[in-house]
């Protein structure tokens, strides 16, 4: 029987945060099957450092964006605590960029009244703070990597989660713990436009609510306004943070369109952007919509933005001379795994964090980088958790054998899972996207519920199968709390039946 003390499934920040937050003597094992959306981050961490903002200030913001539907201590837990993260990354050597004063420099993003948005490399502090932290994991002679591994289901045992089903190189296996952290991140890749990472598709959600974990707000998916369409790949994300220095959006006419729909202009809470921007696109049916640098010197993009202007300079684009083309498209996950603020879900020994957990700190809506964030504040408190309880924790001394069902009986690969993966992500993007017609979210239950009977009859057949019932899974998951609530954030849910064309997400 193989075991392990601590046992993360996931790589990203916050996995990454838990591992590096328990002690040297136990024993952690990180599982992950993806890059990981970390190291995508570009704007920054929003933390409220200076004299002039306030922990009040961001506070309200979070709150403003959430449309007041958040755990209001949730939220003070994720601002107050920052202070305190963000100097343990310091300490474990992140360099966050200064300004001429050598103060952490701090721009303005979407929804904030004040900039309080500290990042490193330029654009590029996911990359800088992983990297980082990659290399403290790789040399901890206590902790383990299973990379290229996918979990497959949850082990429960009378309330209490105590190992999991995992595939690695086509053998299955189980391996338990004492304390299990899901740290799978979002599920944009649901969608057929995303800035996730290819294979973020929330399987895991769907694990742990087949192994009767609760979860919630999952019709909650926020698109990022701005994404460019990258000419040999998937879509590019521009960050907010450029509209944090004055770029403006322009619709096919060349005119800016946010200043009489919201106070804060372009940089309105992303939901209300992404909403203009669709409706700029409906209205004047150019796929996109153009974010404008031009009034802005290209020497200072090109140092505050290193990796953006990188990117577009291979598409023959020039920050400061030509306009972008951006679409809005599927960027993060609000809902998902239950938990309190210690991280800790309904199952005994199984807790959640990052961008997978639903604290209910994001209420209806994130506000723009406050994620990296919750990833630290609350994958420091599982942590703690982990430890004040690791001693009354044990796995149960009996034999534990799985059942049947995880018995995979074929094991050649099967071409099916991409197929099903391209027809629910294009369910997802034609009826679950921005806006929400009630008919067209019942035409996406029906085809999903479809999907999930042929494959129930084949589900253990081989790991595929497995994995494509998931995807149909998590996607019913989001369509059926769609229709079940009202929106308040995120996504708009018309009234009327009908459904003019969704072109871009
Ligand atoms: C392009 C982009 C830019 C962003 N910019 C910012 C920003 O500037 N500021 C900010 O605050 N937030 C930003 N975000 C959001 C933020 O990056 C994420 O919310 C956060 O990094 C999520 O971290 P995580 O550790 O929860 O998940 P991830 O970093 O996504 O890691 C998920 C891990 O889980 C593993 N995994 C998932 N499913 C399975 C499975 N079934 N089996 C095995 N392993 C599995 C994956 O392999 C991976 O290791 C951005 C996101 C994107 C995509």
């Amino acid at each position: 029987m193989k075991t392990t003390d601590v046992l993360i499934i996931g790589t990203g920040l916050a996995g990454t945060y838990v591992a590096l937050n328990l002690p040297s003597n136990m024993e952690i094992t990180m599982l992950c099957h993806h890059s990981t959306n970390s190291t995508l981050a570009q704007g920054g961490i929003a933390i409220s450092l200076d004299q002039k903002d306030s922990f009040e200030a961001h506070i309200e913001d979070t709150l403003t964006a959430g449309r007041h539907t958040n755990n209001l201590e949730a939220v003070k837990t994720l601002i107050e605590s920052a202070p305190d993260q963000i100097h343990t990354l310091k300490e474990l050597g992140v360099e966050f960029d200064q300004d001429a004063q050598q103060n952490i420099h701090a721009t303005l993003e979407g929804g904030h009244s004040y900039p309080r948005v500290i990042h490193a490399g330029g654009d590029q502090t996911g990359q800088s703070v992983m990297s980082l932290l990659d290399q403290k994991i790789q040399s901890a002679k206590n902790i383990r990597i299973l990379s290229g591994a996918s979990l497959l289901e949850l082990v429960v045992d009378d309330q209490q989660a105590i190992g999991i089903v995992y595939e690695k190189n086509g053998i299955i296996q189980v391996l338990y713990a004492k304390h299990i952290v899901m740290a799978t991140g979002g599920l944009g890749d649901l969608y057929e436009h995303t800035t996730n990472q290819e294979g973020s598709t929330g399987e895991a959600i769907a694990i742990a609510a087949f192994a009767g974990v609760k979860c919630q707000d999952m019709r909650y998916i926020q698109f990022h306004p701005t994404a460019y369409k990258n000419k040999d790949k998937g879509y590019f994300l521009i960050t907010e943070a450029i509209r944090g220095v004055g770029a403006y959006l322009l619709d096919a006419h060349k005119k800016r369109f946010m200043e009489p729909l919201h106070p804060l202009k372009e940089l309105a809470p992303r939901d209300i952007v992404s909403k203009a921007i669709y409706d700029v696109i409906e209205s004047t049916q150019e796929p996109f919509v153009y974010l404008d640098t031009r009034h802005i010197q290209t020497a200072y993009l090109k140092e505050r933005f290193p990796n953006i202007y990188k990117t577009l300079e291979k598409d023959n684009l020039i920050l400061g001379v030509d306009l972008i083309p951006v679409t809005p498209v599927a960027h993060y996950t609000i809902g998902g795994i239950c938990t309190d603020l210690m991280g800790r879900t309904n199952l005994n020994n199984l807790y959640a964090c990052g961008e997978v957990a639903s604290t209910g700190v994001h209420g209806a809506n994130r506000l723009a980088s406050n994620s990296l964030l919750e990833c630290l504040v609350f994958g420091k408190n599982v942590a703690e958790h982990i430890v004040s309880n690791h001693e009354h924790t044990s796995l149960p001394s009996y034999s534990m054998n799985p059942p049947n069902h995880w018995k995979y009986t074929k094991t050649t690969a099967s071409q099916n899972y991409l197929i099903h993966k391209a027809y629910i992500q294009e369910i997802m993007t034609k009826h679950v996207g921005i806006v929400r017609y009630d008919n067209q979210l019942k035409l996406a239950k029906s085809k999903l519920i479809r999907l999930l009977h042929q494959l129930k009859k084949v589900r253990f057949e081989h790991v595929d199968h497995a994995k494509s019932y998931n995807l149909v899974s998590i996607s019913l998951m989001v369509v059926e709390d769609a229709l079940a609530h009202e929106s308040l954030g995120c996504h708009y849910k018309e009234k009327k039946s009908e459904k003019k064309g969704l072109k871009s997400c």
